[in-house]
Order: structure tokens, then C-alpha cells, then sequence
């Protein structure tokens, strides 16, 4: 028996598939918004079409951005020869928040992961390796000391190497199994500034 008319079910049921969301709070946000003026429930309704819409990926670094060249890659104040590698677009912004590295970035979105049959070509590498045809100093690898970013990073490693560009690795400030965005600026700047060459 249905305890809610179908509209309200179907908000709590798309509600509830959220990451973190469970069936309560799918009810309680629910609820949120059948109480918001209607003005403001669309402003949410929009944001989240308009954002789906519009969100593509960064033509040179793929984070996610809403323009065909990101901010980072088009600003003439970063410098373009030192290159970051990051899982995903939130990494990249916890790293913009320390506000102390000035190279550019580039995000895999994803990491190698064979039990999952995620190999290089599933994430964004061979894009990577054409930005180093170009004029590069440094890869700094900062992807997380989970099992798949360690494998992930040597896996890069082993292919810059013969390169002659300068690889280094986050310092392991970063606890193992430790995601990115969860850690505080502090502990990222020391990772950053403790980077190790490989
Ligand atoms: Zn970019």
C-alpha cells in the first residue's frame, strides 16, 4: 500500500538513490522541499538541469567545467610546464582551496582498476601522455594512496621515466586508504611540498 501519493513517492524514491541519501532522510529532504516556495524549488530544480546540461569536460585537463577550456588551463598566471595529476574534479578543487600551486592540472577521472576491468584506456592517460609531447618540466602524481591510485601512479611513473620530465609523488602525509577531499589544507600542502622524486 502506498503511504504517499505517486508525485511524492516518486521525489522521495529519486531522492533516496543519492549517494548517502537512505529512505528517512529521503523523506525529510522531500518534505523540505514541498515546503520551499515555489520559486526556490525551481531555482533547485533548474540548478540541477542546468548543471547536468551544461557540465562538460575541460578540452586540455578534463575537470569538470562548464566552458570548453577550464579557468585553471586558460589563466596566464598558471604555469603550464608543471602538470598535477588527480583522480577527479574534487581533488583538483581541494588542492585549488590550499591555494599554493600554481601549475595546471590533469584529471584521470578514474583510477586503473583491474578487479573492476578499469584499465588505462578507461581513464584519461593516453590524453595525458600527448600533453607531455608538449613543453613540460614536472608530473607531480596526486592520486590517493588507496591501492588502485598507488598502482595507478606507478603505472604513469613507469611510462614518464623514460621521458627524462621530472615524475614526483605526493608525500605520504596522506594517510593510505585516505581520500582526497576529505583531508585538510594543511596536510595537502605539506603533501604537496613534501613531494618526493621518483
Ligand atoms: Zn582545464
Amino acid at each position: 500500500m502506498e503511504y504517499y501519493s505517486k508525485q511524492i513517492s516518486d521525489l522521495i524514491g529519486e531522492l533516496s538513490s543519492l549517494p548517502g541519501v537512505g529512505s528517512k532522510s529521503a523523506q525529510r529532504i522531500a518534505f523540505h522541499i514541498l515546503n520551499m516556495p515555489k520559486d526556490r524549488a525551481s531555482s533547485l530544480a533548474s540548478a540541477i538541469s542546468n548543471a547536468r546540461e551544461n557540465v562538460k569536460f575541460c578540452k586540455t585537463c578534463f575537470t569538470l567545467t562548464d566552458q570548453d577550456i577550464c579557468p585553471i588551463c586558460s589563466s596566464n598566471k598558471r604555469n603550464k610546464k608543471v602538470i598535477m595529476v588527480v583522480e577527479d574534479t574534487r581533488d583538483l578543487v581541494a588542492y585549488e582551496k590550499v591555494g599554493k600551486y600554481e601549475g595546471v592540472y590533469h584529471v584521470l577521472n578514474g583510477t586503473m582498476n583491474p578487479m573492476q576491468g578499469i584499465g588505462p584506456n578507461d581513464i584519461r592517460l593516453k590524453e595525458l601522455f600527448e600533453r607531455l609531447e608538449g613543453d613540460v618540466d614536472e608530473v607531480i602524481i596526486a592520486t590517493n594512496s588507496t591501492t588502485e591510485g598507488e598502482a595507478t601512479a606507478m603505472y604513469i611513473t613507469k611510462l614518464i621515466k623514460p621521458t627524462g620530465i621530472k615524475v614526483s609523488r605526493i608525500a605520504s602525509g596522506v594517510p593510505v586508504g585516505g581520500d582526497l577531499e576529505c583531508i585538510d589544507e594543511v596536510t595537502l600542502l605539506r603533501a604537496l611540498e613534501g613531494r618526493k622524486e621518483l
